[in-house]
């Protein structure tokens, strides 16, 4: 007899198994298919159907993949691992998160990331409109790494994308509104030049300034028309702050006439400001709030936070976001933030 105990216990273990190594290792485990058990009278139709997939969509890929361990006319054999494809490609928008325990493929994560499971529904409910600064003609500050150039717009993005796919793990609905179609999450210290960045949805992005600006709090402005009552904000990345004194940290910036975005930008202060006295006790953290009229912050419609995150011009800045594992914290420590922000500044 098929033990039903045992079988639940090997598929909690296995599901447990792939939860941590989502949470500890999301490199690894996003390059790999998502392998599930076949039940009695599974055939790949209710396999599939029971996954949340497509039957017309994947049923080829289903086979290609498991070719090896399909029995006759391609049934399943009850207690065998079957490779799931990777869900269908989200393009366009970063839509809101399904179930937690999903999987959704976003292109515009890279290769490497595409595979975004939902691990928790920590943020259900809200919408964030990411603008990564400057992109497309417009490098923002450019500064040099041994002997090598590197841009401002590049490292925000970087910062930026990250920090989308980390809301989207926690169940958030997520729009990037800096677009690179190619560059998705990358690893390396030195981030390549490009200027084939654009605006939500696929707008060629203007040199001028005045119209640069205007296009992405347009489309931030145009999406949030749609979705006027829910929670919602903009949060633009910058790496250009000009600091008078020495010591550089990250500046949070509100429109002066929202108390909410003062709240939301004191919140993720206060949250910097506790990692960094956890990580990295006596250093001393100078980074402030304060209203500041900027362009995108004055005009975008949801509650805004602009970050200046450092200057790429600034030979201890750019050895912290060189650093893969440091943007990749800026990402984490916003996502923490942002959950504070939440639950207490509705
Ligand atoms: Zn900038």
């Amino acid at each position: 007899m098929f033990d039903s105990n045992l079988h639940i216990k090997i598929v909690t273990r296995f599901i447990l198994t792939f939860f941590l190594a989502v949470l500890i290792f999301p490199q690894i485990s996003n390059a790999q298919n998502k392998e599930v058990v076949a039940e009695k009278g599974d055939g790949i139709y209710r396999l599939l159907t029971r996954h949340g997939m497509s039957v017309s969509e994947n049923m080829e890929t289903f086979v290609k993949l498991n070719m090896d361990k399909l029995g006759k006319e391609n049934s399943l054999i009850v207690g065998k691992k079957y490779k799931l494809p990777s869900t269908p490609v989200k393009t366009e928008k970063l839509s809101p998160a399904k179930a937690t325990g999903k999987t959704v493929r976003y292109e515009i994560f890279g290769k490497e990331y595409e595979n975004v499971e939902i691990t928790s529904s920590e943020l259900k409910g809200a919408t964030y409109y990411l603008m990564a600064g400057h992109g497309g003609p417009d490098p923002g500050a450019v500064g040099k790494y041994n002997g090598k150039q590197v841009c401002e717009d590049e490292y925000a993005y970087d910062m930026t994308i990250r920090l989308a796919r980390k809301l989207i793990k926690e169940g958030a609905a997520v729009y990037m509104i800096t677009r690179d179609k190619n560059d998705g999450i990358r690893d390396e210290s030195i981030l390549k030049v490009d200027h084939d960045e654009v605006c939500y949805p696929n707008l060629k992005i203007p040199l001028n300034q005045t119209r640069r600006l205007k296009q992405r709090t347009d489309a931030v402005n145009k999406l949030h028309s749609n979705n006027r009552k829910g929670f919602s904000r903009m949060i633009a990345l910058h790496v250009d702050s000009r600091p008078v004194g020495e010591n550089i940290d990250v500046f949070f910036y509100h429109d002066k006439r929202s108390n909410t975005g003062e709240k939301a930008a004191k919140t993720l202060q206060k949250t910097f400001q506790d990692k960094y006295n956890q990580h990295q006790p006596g250093r001393g953290y100078n980074g402030t709030v304060s209203s500041r009229s900027l362009y995108v912050v004055r005009n975008t419609n949801p509650v805004a936070v602009y970050i200046e995150l450092g200057n790429i011009n600034h030979k201890r800045d750019i050895q912290r976001f060189i650093l893969k594992d440091n943007r990749q914290a800026v990402a984490n420590w916003l996502t923490e933030g942002m959950i504070t922000d939440f639950k207490t500044n509705k």
